[in-house]
């Protein structure tokens, strides 16, 4: 196409767009990337990140529970917020700066402005000006679910507030029971808030192993987190700085702030896709796209959360690393998402790769499972009631490791490594194999000898 100001134009400089922008200039690509808000997107700038950090002030606490036994008299600890979340503020705005240089070091050019569609090819900045390009890839991520309209909607905080509230919420409410919602429980139980989970299913975690789901459950009950199931927030009343959430159960809650934690929604709206012709998938209503993340109109692509296929970081970042080597490198590459490792950063972390038993259970015609459920080592000391929960499913037929979880200490770190033997499709022999690391938690997966249980279905009549 004759006539072009720059050969890709990307929308949205998160996780997925700063990716595909920068590995596009250094296969020598004429690249703009428009950001409307702050570079690094939603992981750097209001998601994984941030969290992570609060996630760490919040485990001091335990620290120090568990310091006692071992000898130490601390004297009692103060928590100071401000300073916390000041600190957490200086640290992001550095990396988003470093997000904006890395991208500008590899001849990308930053926009900093919301990019609409005014044609297929051409891109409207709301600085002024308009952008003719070759290709355009949307990598626009997603935004908090509101859920219904009810009455008082207006007082409940989202994801992208919780980061930056004024005062620690001495009592928060906090209505979901997926990532997002047992983070933030745990973060604010963590530094001594009062939590109270509303979920609106049997059990958290829906879609997460059931020992699994159990187990964090009643982890996180014991470290005093109020989880009630079966109900919803039907109503938010605020009255001065109390909010109250009034339940389906007929029964309320008064905090200091309500929070929704119920899924997030591809930004799809706004930035005129019809004029550009692009379809969404109406599966999920993210935009549709093929293996190689192309939509129906030939010259634009997607990745990232606005797809909905797998809303995490370094799947949106090997989403655009590929379209970029696929479009500009020369070199056709599809994303496995298949036994992708993923975490709660909740207390206690959740990690877990491959298979839950119950999807094994479907696919395969036996299963083995081998689990176990034990105090760890420094809690003989500590006196931390908490318990650690291990996890493998295993076809019973070939030996093949399908599916790992962990619930404990270091539960992501763990299911990082876990993921390459699972991924290098691994058996339960090379586990058993494996010489034990002693004394640690993941011995256990070196170590578990016996199954606990064996599911052998019969073949039909
Ligand atoms: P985003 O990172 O959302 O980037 C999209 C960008 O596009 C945004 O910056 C937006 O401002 C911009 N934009 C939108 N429309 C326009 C427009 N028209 N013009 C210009 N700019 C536009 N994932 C993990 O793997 N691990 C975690 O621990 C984790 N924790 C999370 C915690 C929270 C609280 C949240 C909300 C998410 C978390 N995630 C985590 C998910 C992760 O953040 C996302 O999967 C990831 O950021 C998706 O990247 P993306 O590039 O698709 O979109
Ligand atoms: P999740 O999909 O994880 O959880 C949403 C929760 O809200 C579920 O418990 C769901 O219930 C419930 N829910 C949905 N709709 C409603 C409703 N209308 N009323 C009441 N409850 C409702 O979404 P999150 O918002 O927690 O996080 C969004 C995504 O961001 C995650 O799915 C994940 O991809 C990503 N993320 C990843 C993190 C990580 O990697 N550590 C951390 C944070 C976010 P039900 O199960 O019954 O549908």
């Amino acid at each position: 196409m004759a006539d072009t100001d720059v050969d890709l134009f990307v929308i949205g400089g998160g996780s997925g767009g700063v990716r595909a922008a920068r590995i596009a200039a250094s296969h020598g690509a004429r690249v703009m990337i428009a950001e409307e808000y702050r570079m690094g997107g939603t992981c750097v700038i209001r998601g994984c990140v941030p969290k992570k950090l609060m996630m760490y002030a919040s485990h001091v606490h335990e620290e120090i529970k568990d310091a006692a036994g071992f000898g130490w008299t601390i004297p009692e600890a103060t928590f100071d917020w401000a300073t916390l979340i000041a600190n957490k503020d200086k640290e992001i705005a550095r990396l988003e700066s470093i997000y904006t240089s890395n991208v500008e070091k590899s001849g990308a050019q930053v926009v900093k402005a919301r990019a609409v569609f005014e044609d297929p090819h051409t891109l409207r900045l709301s600085t002024g000006g308009m952008v003719k390009a070759k290709y355009v890839l949307i990598a626009t991520g997603g935004t908090p679910n509101h859920g219904a309209a009810i009455p008082g909607i207006e007082h409940v905080i989202s994801s992208n507030e919780v980061f930056h509230l004024k005062r620690q919420p001495r009592r928060i409410v906090i209505q979901g029971g997926g990532y997002i919602a047992l983070e933030f429980a745990s973060i604010f139980a963590g530094l001594g808030s009062d939590v109270t989970v509303i979920y609106r299913g049997d059990n958290v975690l829906r879609g997460f192993d059931e020992d699994v789901r159990t187990h964090v459950r009643s982890e996180m009950e014991k470290a005093g987190i109020t989880i009630i199931t079966g109900c919803t927030v039907e109503k938010i009343e605020r009255r001065g700085d109390v909010v109250t959430a009034h339940l389906s159960s007929r029964s309320s809650i008064a905090a200091d702030e309500v929070m929704f934690a119920i899924g997030r929604h591809p930004s799809v709206t706004g930035f005129g896709l019809e004029k550009a012709g692009v379809a969404l998938n109406p599966m999920n209503g993210g935009i549709a796209v093929d293996d190689y993340s192309q939509t129906n109109v030939p010259h634009i692509y997607a990745v990232g959360d606005v797809t909905h296929r797998l809303n995490l970081t370094p799947v949106a970042i090997r989403e655009g690393h590929a379209f970029a080597d696929t479009v500009f490198g020369n070199r056709r590459v599809k994303v496995d998402h298949t036994d992708i490792p993923t975490a709660v950063f909740s207390l206690p972390q959740v990690g877990t790769v491959g298979l839950t038993e119950a999807e094994a259970r479907a696919q395969f015609t036996h299963v083995d499972i081998y689990k176990t459920d034990f105090r760890p080592i420094k809690a003989t000391m500590s006196g931390n009631p908490g318990r650690v929960l291990m996890k493998l499913v295993v076809d019973g037929a070939t030996d093949r490791i399908l599916g790992c979880h962990i619930v404990g200490p270091d539960a992501a770190e763990l299911t990082q490594v876990v993921a390459i033997a699972v991924k290098l499709k691994a058996t339960k022999a090379d586990f058993d194999a494996t010489m034990a690391l002693h004394p640690t938690s993941a011995e256990e997966l070196v170590t578990m000898r016996t199954p606990t249980a064996r599911h052998v279905r019969q073949a039909a009549e």
